[in-house]
This record gives structure tokens, C-alpha cells and sequence, in this order.
């Protein structure tokens, strides 16, 4: 009989395999399910559902892989490679201080998350470091356009039941730029989660494998954090100009108002979203990045 299970890495052509009991499986793909794929390695992901049958004390044969839903994927040499698959939440690490808070940064965290269809949340941590009124006008912002917003310190532990309750029964990967404090994050919401992160990435240090694997790591309560070395940094790809408009809540709904139907809301006459940020209706600093973005400049 076969069972259903959940792919928690793939490490060449064996994937692990997480069953309804927690026990984990190590498995091969059928070869019909290969013969899918014109590449045999892409055929299962991590994240990926399957059905497998067990053939060994803990090991089994994958039969089937289940729809795809929130997916990261990374186009390389024009071929679309699927890093980690049925993400529930994207959670959008920064610092309020040291380094300072990159609101941009987040822009581009938070396109990356519309674009996949996961649900991007918010959380800016080590807000011990500054007043808290200097957080208002972030917090209107992104609050405003129906984001979730979680203000955290890791160090003395405020917010963090909140973000600790956010992450139950999901999956969820955790992105930021170095230092903000993902870590320590890790670290209060559960005892020895960060250890198990860092397990996999020394790993993958070690270039014990040639590529970088995502690894799904099972909370103590349902679901998994999402360890995804080298896209925790990531840059956003796949996105092509035309998109990203229709990627900003709060710039999405004044599209259909400008003169041009290809407006591209950088120098045209009679635009819409220009007039918004004249009118004080959208955030300057978004419009900014939303330029920013559209051009394709670099972080
Ligand atoms: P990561 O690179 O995103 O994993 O960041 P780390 O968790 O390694 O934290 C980077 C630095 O920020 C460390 O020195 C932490 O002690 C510090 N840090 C983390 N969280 C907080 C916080 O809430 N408040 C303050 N003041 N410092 C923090
Ligand atoms: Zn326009």
C-alpha cells in the first residue's frame, strides 16, 4: 500500500521523505515517473507531496507527485528550476536598527512573495533599539495594504508569541538580509530549531553537495520552517517589468486609470499612479521602489 508523504530534501536522486507518523523515508523515484521529465533530478522537489510505496525498513519508491502550489523557483540557462514547493508564507525578516530598516528591501521581498502566491509577512525585529513611534509610519504602510505586520525582539523576547503562533500548521520560509537576526528568531520561537537549520546549511558548506538544497525542518507543532541556503539573501528573478505594477497592492488597483494601456508609470502623461503620489494617495518611498524595481536596478 502506499502512503503519503512529504519530500523534506532532495539529495540527488534519493528524496527524503516525511510519513503522517513523522518517520522518514529515504526514496527512489519510480522510472515511469521519469520518463515525465527530460530531467530526471527535477522530477520531485522539496516541499512536493507524494504518494510513495515503502520497500525497506525505511525506504520506498515514489509513484506519484501531488499539484504544485506556492512555488520558488530559479530560472538558470533558460531552464525553470523549482528550489522548494507548497510554501504557505514568506516571512520578511528586517531590523529596526543595526543594520537600519531597508523598506525597499522589503518592496522586493514582498514582489517576490505575490509573484509565487505565498503569503508574505512582515516582521522587523530588534525594535529594543529604537523609539517605536519611528516604526508608525512603516507599520501604516504596509498595514494599510492588509500586509501582516509583526514589530519583534528576539533579544528580549517581545512579539514573539505572536510569530510563534503565525507559524503553526504552515510552511514557512524565513528571508533577510544577513544580521537582521533570523537566527535569534529561530532560536526563541523554538529551542534547537536554529541548531537544526544550521545542521543542514554547515552541510551544504562543506560542499559535501554540489548544490544548494532546501530543506523543510519540522516544527514541534505541525508544520516546517524552511531552510533555502543561499536564497536567503535572494534576489528576485523571473520577474519581468510589465509585472511589477500589478505585484504592488497598493499600485495594482490605479493601472486601469492611466491615458496609455501600456503605461509604465516612470515619465508617461496622464498617469495614474504619478498623480496618486501628487495626491498624496501613495507612499512616495513605494512609488520609488516600484521604480526602482521596474528598471531592474539592483538592491
Ligand atoms: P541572522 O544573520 O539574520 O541570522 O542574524 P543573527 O540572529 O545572527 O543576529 C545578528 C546579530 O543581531 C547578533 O549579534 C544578535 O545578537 C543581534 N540581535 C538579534 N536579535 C536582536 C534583537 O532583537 N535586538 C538586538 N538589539 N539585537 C539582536
Ligand atoms: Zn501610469
Amino acid at each position: 500500500a502506499c502512503l503519503q508523504g512529504r519530500v523534506l530534501r532532495v539529495q540527488g536522486l534519493v528524496s527524503e521523505v516525511e510519513a503522517p507518523d513523522k518517520s522518514v523515508y529515504q526514496c527512489a523515484t519510480r522510472r515511469l515517473l521519469k520518463t515525465m521529465s527530460t530531467d530526471v533530478r527535477h522530477v520531485v522537489a522539496a516541499g512536493d507531496h507524494v504518494w510513495f510505496r515503502p520497500s525497506g525498513e525505511r525506504e520506498g519508491i515514489i509513484e506519484s507527485v501531488g499539484p504544485r502550489y506556492g512555488v520558488l523557483s530559479r530560472t538558470s540557462r533558460g531552464r525553470q528550476h523549482v528550489i522548494v514547493a507548497n510554501v504557505d508564507q514568506l516571512i520578511i525578516v528586517s531590523s529596526a536598527g543595526e543594520p537600519g530598516l531597508k523598506p525597499n528591501l522589503i518592496d522586493r521581498y514582498l514582489v517576490t512573495a505575490e509573484s509565487a502566491g505565498i503569503r508574505p509577512i512582515i516582521c522587523i525585529n530588534k525594535v529594543d533599539l529604537v523609539d517605536p513611534v519611528q516604526l508608525q509610519t512603516i507599520v501604516g504602510v504596509y498595514g494599510g495594504m492588509g500586509y501582516d505586520v509583526h514589530l519583534v525582539s528576539a533579544i528580549e523576547e517581545t512579539g514573539i508569541d505572536r510569530l510563534r503562533q503565525s507559524l503553526i500548521g504552515k510552511d514557512t520560509v524565513l528571508s533577510g538580509q544577513s544580521g537582521v537576526g533570523k537566527s535569534s528568531l529561530l532560536n526563541a520561537i523554538e529551542p534547537g530549531l536554529n541548531l537544526r537549520v544550521n545542521a543542514v546549511s554547515r552541510e551544504n558548506d562543506k560542499g559535501k553537495h554540489t548544490t544548494t538544497t532546501a530543506t523543510l525542518i519540522p516544527l514541534a507543532t505541525e508544520g516546517h520552517v524552511i531552510d533555502t541556503p543561499g536564497i536567503r539573501q535572494f534576489q528576485l528573478w523571473d520577474i519581468i517589468p510589465e509585472e511589477v505594477a500589478g505585484l504592488f497592492r497598493d499600485i495594482r488597483p490605479l493601472v486601469n486609470h492611466c491615458r496609455f494601456p501600456n503605461c509604465t508609470h516612470t515619465h508617461e502623461a496622464d498617469c495614474a499612479v504619478k498623480d496618486a503620489v501628487a495626491d498624496g494617495i501613495l507612499d512616495t518611498r513605494r512609488y520609488e521602489s516600484y521604480c526602482q524595481i521596474h528598471a531592474g536596478d539592483a538592491a
